[in-house]
């Protein structure tokens, strides 16, 4: 029976499978013949980045077989949403399952109630703020405004949740919306595929990383995905504390000639660009070893953690049902 994964279910297990023959470090020449030959890319990404995008691209090659695998956990709930709250992972019967191809709304859980720990009441709260579908189902129509959804949820906020719970209510920077949208599909754009965009594009994002600054420091500060996430305040401490655990040398003057303002900006466009690159990279494989025609076996999947989606799992036994 052929059975169907999102997109974002392969990338997770992708990181739990180990193939066979994976060397410890993958070299230039490895990267050039198994992975992409693209010499010049081959510095943008860190040990983990090659071994994923090899990974990925094994299992397209073997039709969704592999051997050297580990369980994969059912996701942990980030409690950064009010109702995406992690679970197991599933795997569907159908393409045309509504789980599979939909757009999903969800609520940000603002800053002050994580600092606070109190995402479980916030939870609570909007549910039963939203019981007569004042926000999210508005969101849904086209015509709507949606900065003025986000503002009355925001005055709903600071009138109740932020006063019963002694918050203050005024940690929202500009850019803070309440409802993300989102969408979560089969496959994406296998069909309109276009290699000569696809080419072009790999060579803008190389051109904008030959603009960035290189040296034995900085590049080794570019293989570590979380500083770019640190905030300017933090980063420095955590650039000296990685650079000294790992022997790295750096002259006193290092951060006089590189403020550490200016590592954070090139340390943030770098890994945007690593991240676009990584996007075609898959979408390449995607489309050069047809994704949507692989085999995955339910016993495979299962053994990994999967379960089959509830939705698919009842239309198959209403269909059991007539069957002589
Ligand atoms: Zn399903």
């Amino acid at each position: 029976m052929k059975v169907f994964i999102t997109d974002r279910t392969f990338n997770n297990l992708v990181k739990k499978i180990d193939i066979d023959d994976l060397s410890d470090y993958i070299s230039l020449s490895e990267f050039r013949n198994k992975i992409f030959d693209d010499a010049g890319l081959y510095s943008l990404f860190n040990q983990l980045d090659l071994k994923r995008l090899l990974v990925y691209k094994e299992i397209l090659i073997n039709d969704g077989k592999f051997q050297g695998y580990n369980f994969l956990e059912p996701e942990e709930d980030s409690k950064q949403f009010v109702y995406s709250r992690g679970g197991t992972f599933k795997y569907h019967l159908s393409f045309k399952c509504e789980a599979l191809n939909r757009s999903y709304i969800d609520v940000f859980i603002p800053e002050e109630v994580k600092e606070n720990e109190l995402e479980d009441d916030f939870r609570d709260w909007f549910v039963e703020l939203d019981k007569e579908n004042k926000y999210i189902n508005r969101i849904r129509g086209n015509s709507v405004n949606k900065e003025k959804i986000h503002k009355e949820i925001l005055r709903e906020y600071i009138r109740s949740f932020a006063k019963d719970n002694g918050l203050k209510g005024n940690k929202f920077n500009d850019k803070f919306q309440f409802i993300i949208e989102g969408k979560v599909s089969y496959i994406e754009n296998d069909y309109s595929f276009d290699l000569e965009v696809f080419h072009e594009k790999i060579n803008h994002y190389q051109r904008l990383k030959e603009c960035l600054p290189i040296g034995p420091v900085i590049n080794y500060l570019y293989k570590h995905d979380y500083l770019n996430n640190r905030k300017v305040d933090k980063l420095k401490e955590e650039v000296i504390r990685l650079l000294e655990k790992n022997n790295i040398e750096f002259g006193k003057d290092f951060f006089k000639n590189c403020p550490i303002e200016y590592v954070k900006e090139i340390l943030v466009k770098h890994y945007k660009y690593k991240q676009e690159v990584i996007k075609l990279l898959k979408a390449f494989f995607r489309w050069t070893y047809s994704f949507d025609k692989i085999d995955f076996k339910i016993v495979d999947l299962e053994k990994l953690g999967l379960k089959c989606c509830g939705i698919c799992a009842k239309n198959q036994s209403n269909f059991l049902q007539f069957l002589p």
